[in-house]
């Protein structure tokens, strides 16, 4: 069933509205819900919803308990391929809880929460950016790592990151949920404006998994193997920077263990045929982020790893 959780006016007669489908079957009351579309420009959880309502609907005899799937929570951001609210010149991922007598995005933040509070999960997947390329990975504050980490274990993702409660930023979904004792986990991975069919397909998994450990599907999970995720701790995730602007060039894949000192990338002058950098593990350890887009600046996030 399709339900309209926000619509507000537009100027010429149109409306804007953010829709879920619900996915409800026999008698369990555990609800989880998975939204995803905050950033327009964040398109791998299109594919994740499309894949698990229609890996839902073939087998439906199976849920017991009830799945929303919220697909577009900045339907004017992704209409315009803009990372934020266009107009508003805003993140919607920093007004939340919202406000009911705001402007339209924080009234449309405030009705978002609202519906999704007292969920038994939520899910709120993100991709990257256009500029970082980003293995499937779980952010947890430290605050909340005790009773999230269990379930993010299991979700079938690569790493997660548990990071100090001084770098949350307040004003996430998943921060204003999570504070009202509704539980959300916040996925990233992938890179933006595009969509990597194994990422979702493993995520997928991932949540028909947490969904039969929770009690809501009965559903065999195919494969039955379910990743274990690499847990960081303390702070042991190191950044490599450019130290100089140029083309960034490499052929290095994220998502594996590097060797202090092997090789990252290179950046280059193309004018002049100079290396201006060569960039090198400082560390050995997983590999999770690398730049994807190669035009750099000095200060520029190059790659980030966990160091093992
Ligand atoms: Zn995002």
């Amino acid at each position: 069933m399709i339900k309209t959780v926000v619509s507000s006016a537009l100027p010429i007669d149109e409306k804007l509205r953010i829709k879920k489908n619900i996915l409800t079957n026999g008698k369990g009351k555990k609800r989880i819900c998975i939204v995803t579309g905050t950033h327009g420009d964040e398109l791998e959880g299109q594919y994740v919803c499309f894949e698990l309502i229609n890996k839902i609907k073939a087998n439906m005899e199976k849920l017991d308990g009830t799945v929303e799937i919220y697909p577009s929570l900045n339907p004017l951001g992704m209409d315009s391929i803009t990372r934020g609210v266009p107009n508003f010149d805003l993140d919607m991922n920093r007004i939340f809880p919202g406000n009911p007598e705001g402007s339209m995005a924080e009234a449309a933040a405030f009705a978002i929460c609202e519906d999704l509070k007292g969920a038994d999960m939520v899910i709120d997947i993100h991709s990257s950016n256009i500029f970082l390329r980003e293995i499937p990975q779980i952010r947890i504050n430290v605050d909340e790592a005790e009773h999230l980490v269990p379930y993010a274990r299991m979700l079938n993702i690569d790493f997660i990151w548990v990071h100090e409660s001084a770098t949350v930023l307040q004003a996430t979904l998943a921060h204003s949920l999570n504070r009202c004792s509704t539980p959300t986990i916040v996925v990233e991975m992938g890179v933006g404006m595009r969509i990597n069919h194994s990422m979702g397909n493993e995520l997928v998994r991932g949540i028909l998994n947490l969904m039969k450990n929770m009690g809501i599907w009965e559903g065999e999970i195919s494969p039955a193997v379910i990743s274990e995720p690499v847990i960081s701790n303390g702070d042991n995730v190191i950044f490599l920077n450019a130290d100089k602007s140029g083309i960034f060039l490499t052929e290095t894949r994220n998502n594996t263990i590097v060797e202090k000192d092997e090789l990252i990338g290179k950046i280059v002058d193309p004018l002049s045929g100079d290396i201006l950098q060569t960039i090198k593990a400082s560390e050995r350890g997983l590999l999770f982020t690398i730049r994807a887009y190669p035009v750099v600046y000095e200060g520029s996030l190059i790659a980030r790893i966990y160091k093992l």
